[in-house]
């Protein structure tokens, strides 16, 4: 089974992300929550060359990526887990929470450490949010991600499906969090118990510094409620309010490919 999963890791990845994609992709369309500002045909056709570039990148540098190290650190026997002798499913959960908590971590870095906030202000300059925004990392943001990811897996010595599972989840929730998307409220407010929703995550991509400084999580949003950085909602209704930096406003910086790549070496107040 670990050995299917291994040779056959990008075909899964490629298969579920695009049938997420495709699903929430309908919901937005069928279940809206906000007007978006932007041409849709601007956003999706940059956000999506983002998407691609950074895919086609990750496999020419870390052509094993994740599993690639999970499956290194097995055969050598490295990590914490093949020390401490639990059982096959403990060590399953344990690695997945663990490094969902490392990408809260690194989330919070780059808000506070000003060069990686350059890389990472490119996800938060989208004027508006929907299920392409989930894609639109810098390709700095993506390898810094990858190299931290292959460490902590070696460290962990988490298993192979543990890393593929983690991955796959990951995302999925990046394009779920991310949906222009309206859920009821009872359904957003059960989801929060376990999950971080779209509009957990659209107050992080609020024009306002201290909205901005919350609400860090992807996948759990137990982080966010154990280190105090939870907000409820913003201000201004989840319609009204504001997306995007303050000194960015403008489509051609903020929404084309170009001025994407090259905005982590642009000086502005943002
Ligand atoms: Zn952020
Ligand atoms: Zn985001």
């Amino acid at each position: 089974m670990p050995e299917f999963i291994f040779a056959n890791e990008a075909l899964i990845r490629i298969g579920v992300f695009g049938g997420v994609f495709c699903l929430i992709a309908c919901a937005e369309w069928q279940w809206p929550r906000r007007v978006l500002g932007v041409s849709q045909r601007v956003r999706w056709q940059n956000n999506l060359g983002l998407g691609l570039l950074n895919t086609a990148l990750l496999r020419l540098i870390f052509p094993m990526a994740a599993v690639g190290a999970a499956a290194v650190a097995a055969e050598q026997g490295w990590g914490l887990f093949s020390f401490l002798g639990w059982s096959g499913g403990l060590v399953m959960g344990a690695a997945i929470v663990l490094l969902d908590l490392v990408v809260y971590l690194q989330h919070r870095a780059m808000h506070v450490i000003p060069v990686l906030w350059r890389v990472h202000r490119v996800h938060h300059a989208d004027l508006d949010l929907d299920v392409t925004s989930g894609l639109r990392f810098h390709p700095f943001e993506m390898v810094i991600s990858m190299a931290i990811k292959c460490g902590v897996v070696i460290l962990l010595g988490a298993p192979v499906l543990s890393v593929v599972v983690f991955e796959v989840v990951l995302n999925a929730m990046a394009l779920f969090n991310h949906a222009n998307l309206r859920l009821t409220k009872t359904v957003d407010r059960l989801l929060r118990w376990i999950i971080v929703t779209p509009d957990m995550h659209r107050t992080h991509h609020s024009v306002a510094v201290d909205e901005r400084d919350a609400n860090f999580g992807f996948n759990l949003a137990w982080w966010d409620y154990l280190f105090v950085t939870y907000r409820a909602a913003p201000r201004e209704t989840h319609e009204r309010m504001v997306l995007g930096l303050p000194g960015m406003r403008q489509v051609s910086e903020c929404c084309h490919l170009p001025s994407m790549l090259a905005m982590p070496f642009r000086k502005t107040s943002e």
